[in-house]
């Protein structure tokens, strides 16, 4: 069926952080997510110590696992709570620093110095700032962007991938008429003509 209910939907960033502060953050995997151990050979390629982004991360726990393998992970969140969340749930201390390009624009950054996770609206990234991926992990990323903003989310995306890169999408499929989301249903089609 067609996402029409969901296209005029937003969600703000303020309600974001409301969502952290209450704890109403049942899209958070305790265990990690089944699809990217799944697909973790599709993403790695066989390849080593790739640099690895989060879209929107929360505090994702399939971060600590890339890391663990030897990758260097970026994320970006705009909750500051999500991010030193994951460093504390995880025992990795970390240092924080502002980021020059980016008014308000925070850097949280794992001692050892393979997790980098800005605190600021992915909209505020550039290449320029984060240089480019060889892998993304995109799981409540692209389902989370309000509708309308979806098609410069997929540029920037595009924008921030290396030649050789590959990019794991999850979605979800259910009826956009009974559920308001976010999730939002993004249909396979609008993928295609998103990101070609
Ligand atoms: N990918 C994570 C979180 C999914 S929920 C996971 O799989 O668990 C979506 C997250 O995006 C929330 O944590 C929300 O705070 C964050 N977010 C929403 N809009 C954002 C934006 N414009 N820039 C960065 N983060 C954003």
């Amino acid at each position: 069926s067609d996402a029409g209910s969901q296209k005029e939907r937003v969600v703000t960033e303020e309600e974001w952080l409301q969502k952290w502060e209450m704890g109403n953050i049942g899209f958070h995997k305790e265990q990690g997510h089944p699809l990217l151990q799944k697909y973790l050979d599709v993403l790695l390629n066989g390849r080593s110590g790739l640099r690895i982004f989060f879209p929107l991360c929360g505090k994702a726990v399939e971060m600590k696992w890339l890391a663990d393998m030897g990758h260097n992970v970026v994320g970006v969140e705009v909750s500051e709570q999500a991010l030193k969340d994951f460093f504390s749930e995880h025992g990795l201390p970390y240092c924080e620093e502002p980021v020059p390009e980016i008014s308000g624009g925070k850097l949280f950054q794992s001692t050892s110095g393979n997790i980098s996770l800005y605190c600021c609206s992915i909209y505020d990234l550039s290449s320029s700032i984060v240089g480019k991926f060889d892998g993304v992990w995109d799981r409540g990323a692209l389902v989370a962007v309000n509708p309308c903003d979806r098609q410069r989310y997929a540029s920037l995306m595009i924008n921030l991938l290396e030649k050789n890169s590959s990019y794991l999408l999850v979605t979800v499929s259910y009826d956009p008429n009974k559920h308001k989301g976010p999730p939002f249903y993004v249909p396979e089609s609008e993928i295609k003509s998103l990101f070609g």
